[in-house]
């Protein structure tokens, strides 16, 4: 058996005609062009991250989770010839999204061997005046919504919400939803890669080409009674406090700020996901140290125990309930 400790992965860059140079700002390397999505944790056939510390490096969370999938991510982590189950992201939104909504687990429309998508975002930076859509107005049910998407005013029906860093919110699938302009977020979602897009602003993509729209899926796995989206504020928090700020049955994410040493431990039942939002700091186990900075992402095996964070921080940390 391999000496456990917590995994960095090279991140997978995706290109987005939304996307933007802003992840340099932590230090990552951008290929050229519009940046808007950096895949950080990734066991999915669009993105698979590989390590790059430690004596696993060069492996793939794949080959992880073949190798050492049940004793890493834990009794409650592991699915029997599952991916992992969640997807990390950070994305950089230089440009609005489009209008989209997700799947449950049950749609039947669901491509094979693909998931649902339930997700959360934690603001990390936004512009003064920014946004985000979130949600149906009230009383939208699907012949309203079907009608105002055939007649091009589908924006009349979608609720605005002024965004801040620091606001999480809670997307549950079925939750009609976008990421505008001026936002820099970080994702925990469920693995899956499956989006039907509402509306797209008439907008080419990058070939050019109007990008598809999927209407009737998107009317199909709307939760027009809503599907219990929350969002929240999250500065109400003392320092080694853990706030919780998501959670679903696919994960549960907390807000730590970290002031001081703080002394943790991994369970039996759960991989954790260690996200620095902000700051920077340290983290140590047993057999090692390493310095973290914002806009690094670490998987800790279930297997890991005791481990330490120190410096001045915000961390995300997200387990499988
Ligand atoms: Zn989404």
């Amino acid at each position: 058996m391999t000496q456990t400790y917590p995994l960095q992965f090279k991140p997978e860059m995706k290109e987005r005609i939304w996307g933007g140079r802003a992840l340099e700002q932590f230090g990552l390397e951008l290929p050229e062009g519009a940046i808007g999505e950096g895949w950080m944790i990734g066991d999915h056939p669009n993105g698979t991250t590989k390590v790059m510390n430690g004596a696993l490096a060069g492996l793939g969370l794949d080959e992880i989770r073949e190798k050492y999938g049940r004793e890493y991510f834990g009794t409650k982590g592991y699915a029997e010839n599952g991916r992992f189950p969640l997807l990390i992201k950070l994305l950089d939104c230089n440009d609005d999204l489009s209008i989209q909504v997700h799947p449950t687990d049950a749609y039947e429309g669901l491509p094979e061997g693909e998931l649902g998508k339930t997700e959360m975002w934690y603001i990390l930076a936004a512009e003064p005046g920014a946004k985000i859509i979130y949600g149906l107005k009230e009383g939208v049910d699907r012949a309203a919504l079907a009608a105002a998407i055939e007649e091009g005013r589908v924006m009349d029906c979608l609720q605005e919400v002024p965004v801040e860093a620091g606001d999480a919110f809670y997307i549950p699938a079925g939750t009609v939803h976008a990421l505008c302009a001026g936002v820099v977020v970080a994702e925990i979602q469920q693995n899956s890669d499956t989006t039907y897009r509402v509306f797209d602003y008439n907008r080419p993509g990058l070939d050019g080409k109007l990008r598809e729209l999927h209407v009737e899926d998107s009317l199909n796995v709307t939760a027009y009674e809503g599907a219990g989206a929350s969002r929240m504020k999250t500065d109400a928090i003392g320092d080694n406090e853990w706030l919780t700020i998501a959670e679903s049955p696919y994960f549960i994410v907390e807000k730590g700020l970290v002031r001081a040493p703080w002394k943790l431990t991994t369970t039996p039942e759960s991989f954790v996901i260690l996200v620095i939002a902000e700051g920077t700091g340290s983290l140590s186990w047993d057999g090692g140290t390493q310095a973290v900075k914002a806009g690094e992402c670490f998987l800790l095996p279930a297997s890991l125990g005791s481990y330490e964070l120190d410096g001045s921080m915000t961390v995300l940390r997200s387990v499988t309930p």
